[in-house]
């Protein structure tokens, strides 16, 4: 599908990012990343090894894309291990944060957890790069349900790519059982959406998948995706 062409040092890029994004509305996950990659020379994306879908995708687009992990040194360890595992096999390249160094005072749950676990150092490891992707889809809860395809990310200061926008969980689905790909372990258990292990469990049936995050507060976001 052909859309505008947008230059990432162009002073009209951020006012053309809602028009290319309502274009995009009607592309495939393919040809928006396509777009994306025929746009920008610095992309990244940021995983958190829970699908694969996206990550497939983009290493067959383009095989040495930078994945940032952030490591909030409170995963499980079944998504660490997931994490070597997928690693070693399809030869990625890993960029692995680490939480901010007074971290620790922050208990689990604060706001000033998920900034100095997350948000801070996704934010370091993005000022390398022009544009980043996430797996971010609108069905995954009602705070995710108007994301655009394209924005600009005013927290991190780069453009932002969905290419999942639109999917469900079922294509997510189709997709990797298509495609042969390895499921995180714990899905297998039960848990669906896959954060932090102190705060994530099982989604009840038939919940969001997100139910299951920051369960017993108020929290739906860490802090990612609210620019
Ligand atoms: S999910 Fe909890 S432990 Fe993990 S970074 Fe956020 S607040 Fe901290």
């Amino acid at each position: 599908m052909k859309v505008a062409t947008v230059s990432s040092t162009s002073p009209e890029l951020v006012s053309s990012l809602a028009g290319v994004s309502q274009r995009l509305e009607t592309a495939s996950p393919g040809e928006i990343i396509s777009w994306a990659l025929s746009q920008f020379t610095r992309p990244a994306f940021a995983c958190s090894f829970e699908d694969l879908a996206l990550l497939n995708m983009l290493r067959e687009a383009q095989p040495n894309i930078p994945v940032i992990f952030l490591d909030t040194q409170g995963h499980f360890p079944e998504t660490l291990s997931f994490l070597d595992e997928m690693t070693t096999r399809w030869s990625l390249n890993v960029v692995r944060t680490t939480p901010t160094a007074d971290a620790d005072a922050w208990p689990c749950g604060t706001g000033e957890c998920c900034q100095r676990r997350k948000v801070e150092p996704l934010g370091r490891a993005l000022a390398a790069y022009d544009v980043w992707f996430t797996a971010v889809k609108r069905v995954d809860a009602v705070t995710r349900r108007a994301m655009p395809i394209v924005s600009w990310d005013e927290n991190f200061g780069l453009v932002k790519v969905n290419p999942l926008a639109l999917w469900s969980d079922d294509d997510v689905s189709y997709y990797l059982r298509s495609h042969e790909i390895p499921e995180h372990p714990l899905w297998a258990d039960g848990y669906a959406s896959i954060g932090c292990a102190q705060v994530t469990v099982r989604p009840a049936a038939g919940a969001d998948r997100r139910s299951g995050r920051w369960v017993g507060s108020d929290k739906e976001e860490c802090g990612l995706h609210e620019g």
